[in-house]
Parts: C-alpha cells; structure tokens; sequence
C-alpha cells in the first residue's frame, strides 16, 4: 500500500493516524515538536502501512529507519500532557 492523501489538522489526544485507505493525518501541534521527532511521527505512521499494531516486528521497523525513536517517543510522552490545553 502506498500513502493516499496527507493533512494537517485537529486530531484530539493523537500526534498522528493512517486510515486504512492509506491517508496520513498529522496533528497541528506537531509542527511545533522537533524536526527530528516529526521525522519519528512520520516513519512510525509509514510503518503502519505493513504493521498495523505495535508488535515486535513494528518498532523494528522503525528502529531501522529511526534508530533514536525510544527518544522521540519520550519527548511525545512528556509533551502530551499539554495536548489538550
Ligand atoms: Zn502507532
């Protein structure tokens, strides 16, 4: 499957979807977080198009585009908290 459609737009609590249909949808305040963990938002949506839960052979897909990713995923926990405000 290869990406549709992209967006930015309001997606409540999540930094990211991909819909079956193969469109990403990016959260608005993504485009304040680091280049770098955009980078990780945008691999970790792109591996879902092969791996569609967080299994083993998920984040290791990941891990191979994204070797930092455990950061990323930590600075998009602590940010989290704020989402909503
Ligand atoms: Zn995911």
């Amino acid at each position: 499957m290869s990406p549709g459609g992209v967006e930015v737009r309001e997606l409540g609590h999540r930094w990211a979807a991909c819909s079956a249909a193969g469109d990403l949808a990016f959260h608005w305040k993504c485009m304040m977080a680091p280049p770098t963990v955009l980078d990780y938002v945008v691999v970790h949506e792109l591996c879902h198009f092969h791996q569609f839960d967080h299994t083993d052979a998920f984040w290791n897909e990941v891990d191979k585009v994204v070797p930092a990713y455990r950061e990323h995923k930590e600075w998009l926990r602590r940010h989290e908290a704020g989402m909503d405000v």
